[in-house]
């Protein structure tokens, strides 16, 4: 099972494997109980906002621009997309 971080406001961040069938946004902590929050430790994740970030955990991957909608001067690979989340 991965392997999940979370937050808890009182004791810090902590791990716990979890199945993906269960609840991931929301945990609760070990050593209070009380309900902590997933930190999301995706590439670049914690600092898009949390509509996004929610987005690509779901699975959805945000719109790849065409070649035509790029700057002219940007261009140099058409293999260089880089999509680090999907490492
Ligand atoms: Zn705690």
């Amino acid at each position: 099972m991965p392997l999940y971080l979370f937050n808890c406001d009182t004791c810090g961040d902590y791990t716990r494997r979890k199945s993906i069938h269960d609840n991931l946004s929301n945990d609760t902590c070990p050593k209070c109980e009380k309900t902590s929050s997933r930190v999301y430790t995706t590439f670049m994740t914690n600092v898009m906002d949390k509509k996004l970030s929610k987005a690509i955990e779901s699975g959805m991957e945000p719109k790849v621009m065409k070649k035509s909608e790029l700057p002219k001067n940007n261009i140099k690979s058409k293999s260089k997309i880089s999509r680090p989340w999907m490492n």
